[in-house]
């Protein structure tokens, strides 16, 4: 590691870290916020105002994460923060119905056409697992394609790795996954159509589901070749199989109806996470009324949560939402489209081999000079310069994802002043990454 890549010190962070290590397993409760990719110190957050957050140490950074999707509005959105104070002082959770719950669903399905029915869950890893159990309980089949690259959460079945070539049968990822759990799922390359026709021809009436990132944002951004969804939806329909379109990252973020709206192809169910929560835990997942239908209490397959449709969670997501008009969108589009060109500018100038990816405002930079189509393409990519550009930039006060595997996020509150922050801190940070060795 070069001496560039540590410019300064956080001692607040690092004291913190280390208390948070001495009582959770790598001192953190979501393992890419340990900054292991990157080494260095992870920054703990003090608080986050529009654009920006602050650390521990009193440092102020132009955030490019948004927690990670969800705060498409900038932090403490004084609409949001005023929906969720309003809704905390009625009261945090009834275990009842409530209204809330019905008019978050109400303005999801407005919204996004294939939604006929949805069912709250509060993290977007539940609202995976939910769709799943509920695709294998319609169809009474067992497998599950997945793509290598593409991550659903951590539902144990969706946690199997790739293997190379087609049709292979995945290995656990990790240990505490079965093997029976891995064997049921299939895990093919990313925008390989003809991978997908060859596992449906290998187990003719087995296959439950495909389920893919609506355009994938956790390898990187890597967005679907023409056609490739509208192949999954047509194989599936072909092979009495359901297409499962994971928009957990997309949705409500890339358009007002997610990849859905950028795209138009249809799925059977959807999963929904993010950005519909404003910033609390609130996740979904719906679709064909006639599949919605099975599950519980309307039907057989179980699903349920103490916490599902929270009262705060949902005052918050609706909020966001009824913000996110048609020039919400254009805002974060451009400010999305502004940063790229930045981007682009500072690390051309410095000759850095660089393909810059986006599906609508989501985008990320792999440091290669090849497009990027599936998970083998990103991994061959230069990341230990990522790590210098990284550090550089965050020493000048601007917070990318601590990963070169990651989308940046942008909000409608990056202003003039937040992008001519990350303007000024490219050049170095273009630099640092055209002098990083191996
Ligand atoms: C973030 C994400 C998930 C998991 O959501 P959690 O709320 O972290 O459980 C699932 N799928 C996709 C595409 C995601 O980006």
């Amino acid at each position: 590691m070069s001496e560039l890549a540590y410019p300064y010190e956080a001692p607040a962070s690092q004291a913190l870290f280390d208390r948070a290590a001495a009582v959770t397993p790598g001192g953190v409760n979501s393992p890419v916020r340990a900054f292991r990719a990157v080494g260095g110190t992870p920054r703990f957050m003090v608080s986050g105002t529009g654009p920006y957050l602050t650390d521990a140490d009193g440092r102020e950074y132009v955030d490019l994460v948004c927690s990670w999707g969800p705060m498409i509005l900038g932090h403490a959105h004084p609409e949001v923060i005023a929906a969720v104070q309003e809704a905390v002082a009625r009261g945090t959770s009834f275990g009842t119905p409530a209204e809330g719950e019905v008019a978050l669903a109400e303005a999801m399905v407005e919204r996004v056409a294939p939604l006929e029915e949805v069912r709250l869950v509060s993290s977007g890893t539940e609202a995976t697992m939910s769709a799943i159990r509920l695709a294998r309980g319609f169809t009474r089949r067992t497998k599950v394609i997945k793509f290598a690259g593409c991550y659903h959460g951590h539902v144990d079945s969706l946690l199997a790795a790739a293997g190379s070539g087609v049709a292979t049968f995945a290995l656990p990822d990790t240990p505490g996954v079965t093997g029976a759990q891995a064997s049921d799922t299939i895990v093919l390359p990313y925008n390989d159509l003809e991978a997908v026709h060859a596992a449906f021809a290998a187990h003719p009436g087995e296959i439950a589901c495909v389920i893919t990132e609506a355009s994938p944002g956790n390898m990187g951004v890597v967005p679907p070749l023409p056609g490739f969804n509208q192949g999954l939806k047509d194989a599936c329909a072909a092979n009495g199989a359901l297409f499962v379109s994971d928009e957990v990252m997309t949705g409500f973020r890339t358009s007002r109806a997610g990849w859905y709206g950028v795209e138009g192809v249809v799925p059977d169910l959807m999963t929904f996470g993010k950005v519909m929560g404003g910033g609390f835990p609130a996740a979904a997942f719906g679709g064909r009324a006639d599949v919605m239908a099975h599950l519980a209490p309307a039907g057989p397959v179980y699903q349920a949560g103490t916490l599902s449709g929270n009262p705060v969670a949902t005052a918050a997501g609706l909020a966001q939402l009824r913000l996110l008009d048609d020039a919400a969108y254009e805002t974060v589009d451009a400010v999305s489209r502004q940063i790229q060109g930045l981007v682009t500018e500072a690390l051309s100038k410095e000759g850095v081999a660089h393909t810059l990816q986006n599906a609508s405002n989501m985008f990320s930079v792999f440091f290669t000079d090849r497009p990027v189509v599936d998970y083998e393409d990103a991994k061959a990519q230069e990341s230990f310069r990522f790590t210098a550009f990284f550090h550089s930039l965050l020493a000048n006060g601007v917070y990318l994802p601590p990963s070169s595997f990651e989308s940046w996020f942008v909000s409608t509150a990056h202003d003039e002043r937040a992008v001519q922050r990350i303007a000024d801190a490219l050049p170095a940070a273009a630099r640092a990454a055209a002098e990083a060795t191996a």
